[in-house]
């Protein structure tokens, strides 16, 4: 960075997510040294502002974790000071055009012969293709390079999803385009925010759970690269452990689970879960730490590990290109319906998807899907993986839980503890809230008796380093600044994805298959417990007393 600057532009920069994410992740980066020396940030959206609006704009959505008040109040001003705003539509040239003025204007001030610049695209995805374009004809880079992040998934199906990806092509190369994983980052509402941090952890916390596909390949004698800096990533289980726990025989099943927002039918919640909700499914997409545990049979033999973006990304495709397509028989769909008032509402009455009013009359719009996902390789034969995601559910979070077989022949079967079902010995991937890593183990009771019980053992982050987790947006934008693409979607990925839940979605929307309606509250739809009974397994369910 000594002979170059960095202009990060939002686009859509008066916008919920700009506001909410964005500014507070850069400002993050900023006052921890993560950020080049000579970096300006752009604010770009059709709402006029001026310069010094768009800073106390900017000002007010500026927080500090506790760990680092001091250093971060004084980077305040310094911060805001590199805040510039230019006015302008998404889908005319000239406004880009200016826009390429003003940063052109700030980037000579910096003295740097090169002037890289990145576009995060915070604006609804009808204009991403208008905005794309311009930003990418118009307001690219002359001397270094320009990157363009857009979240993803897209569309609502193959065909919609594959037609904006190649509006998106026409302006920008593979290269230039990083796809952010929607439900990577989202953990708001709008209908997926799933687990699919569990390996590469967008808070760069929990990939050293779970080993690294070198640690995976490599013989075990060998040592897992490490990372340096603030998002090390370090090896804190030994990967042959976890090898071993891998290993098919000894799974049941998987089961990812996101229980998403509680706060469901304010501010217009329920219309974008109306246009968004197609992509509920697409939840299902598999937990990362699968794709890494990759079969593929040359890998193995060439031990050829890498941790390399690409390398990463080919594994994840094969293990997508491994998914049958999901059949009906294998969904549930639930809609959470209106609940007297008790217990935890205090008393109030808690209303159902269909008593706001910006939902259309009638609607058969799901808030919950259970889904059966099948891999069809070596390793994965016969472990079903069982997702499900949903809104107004009991409680709020996202993980991953790995079901182990039971012993044969259990001697210990009649020595449990009252109320305690010890079925099933369980390695949980927590991803929200708390994270943490735990092994549920069955253990004796101390004492003079012979009673068995469940018990964890535990890792939690919060508990276990006093630092304040960095947000996933953080993670996001510090990865596009190092152009390292590991955690960002590629249109193969994306594609492969789509292939996998594109007929089921066509078939439910067809047969106009109705949801199982559930009480706001409750665990969702009982349709979801016989899902998961046709697989022989039990949902692991997130409770309050394993947090
Ligand atoms: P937003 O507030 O609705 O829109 C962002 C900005 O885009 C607005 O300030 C507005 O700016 C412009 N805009 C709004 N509607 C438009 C339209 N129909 N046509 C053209 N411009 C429009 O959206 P957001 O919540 O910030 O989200 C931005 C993107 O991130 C969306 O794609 C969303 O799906 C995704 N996302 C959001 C969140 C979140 O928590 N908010 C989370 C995950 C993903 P001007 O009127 O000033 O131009």
């Amino acid at each position: 960075w000594s002979q170059s600057s960095l202009s990060v532009v939002v686009v859509g920069a008066s916008g919920d997510l700009a506001k909410k994410k964005i500014f507070p992740a850069l400002f993050a980066l900023f006052y921890e040294g993560l950020m080049p020396p000579d970096f300006q940030l752009f604010g770009y959206a059709r709402s006029k502002m001026t310069d010094e609006e768009f800073r106390k704009l900017i000002g007010n959505t500026l927080t500090c974790r506790i760990d680092a008040r001091q250093r971060c109040e004084d980077s305040q001003a310094a911060f805001l000071a590199r805040c510039f705003y230019c006015p302008g539509p998404y889908d005319v040239p000239e406004g880009y055009a200016d826009l390429n003025r003003k940063c052109t204007e700030q980037e000579a001030l910096t003295g740097k012969m090169v002037a890289n610049r990145m576009f995060f695209l915070s604006i609804p995805p009808n204009v991403f293709v208008q905005a794309a374009g311009g930003a990418a004809d118009n307001c690219s880079s002359p001397t270094g390079w320009t990157r363009v992040i857009v979240e993803k998934p897209f569309g609502r199906d193959s065909a919609s999803s594959a037609e904006l990806g190649r509006g998106l092509a026409r302006h920008l190369t593979e290269d230039q385009a990083f796809g952010a994983d929607q439900h990577v980052l989202n953990r708001k509402p709008s209908g997926c925010g799933l687990h699919t941090r569990g390996l590469l952890s967008s808070q760069g916390s929990l990939c050293c759970l779970v080993p690294s596909p070198a640690c995976l390949l490599d013989p075990p004698h060998r040592r897992c690269p490490r990372k340096q800096g603030p998002y090390a990533t370090k090896r804190s289980f030994s990967p042959y452990l976890l090898q071993l726990a891998f290993l098919t025989p000894y799974i049941v099943s998987l089961d990812g689970e996101a229980i998403l927002d509680e706060k469901v039918t304010s501010d217009g919640g329920a219309i974008h879960n109306e246009t968004t909700i197609q992509s509920m499914p697409f939840t299902a997409c598999p937990p990362h730490p699968l794709p890494y545990v990759s079969s593929d049979g040359e890998a193995i033999r060439n031990k050829k590990v890498s941790l390399d973006g690409e390398a990463i990304r080919n594994e994840k495709v094969k293990v997508l290109q491994s998914m049958s397509q999901v059949a009906l028989e294998d969904v549930t769909l639930g809609q959470y319906r209106a609940r007297s008032g008790a217990g935890r509402s205090g008393g109030a009455e808690l209303p159902g998807y269909l008593d706001d009013e910006t939902v259309p009359k009638g609607s058969l719009c799901p808030t919950f899907a259970a889904i059966a996902l099948h891999i069809n390789n070596a390793r994965w034969d016969g472990v079903p993986f069982l997702l499900k995601a949903g809104k107004a559910l009991h409680t709020r979070g996202a993980e991953i839980r790995v079901q182990f077989r039971h012993v044969p022949g259990n001697i210990f079967k009649h020595k449990v503890g009252p109320n305690i079902d010890m079925t099933t010995n369980e390695l949980v991937i927590r991803i929200q809230p708390r994270e943490s890593i735990y092994l549920k183990i069955n253990n004796k009771v101390p004492g003079l008796g012979m009673r068995l019980d469940t018990t964890k053992l535990d890792l939690v982050y919060n508990d276990a380093y006093s630092l304040e987790l960095p947000d996933a947006y953080e993670r996001l934008l510090l990865d596009v600044v190092n152009g390292d693409k590991r955690l960002f979607i590629r249109d193969d990925e994306l594609e492969q994805a789509w292939n996998i839940f594109t007929p089921v979605l066509h078939e439910i929307e067809r047969r106009k298959v109705a949801p199982e309606l559930y009480p706001y509250g409750s665990r969702g739809p009982v349709g979801a417990h016989y899902l998961a009974a046709k697989y022989n397994v039990r949902w692991g369910d997130l409770t309050e007393d394993e947090i």
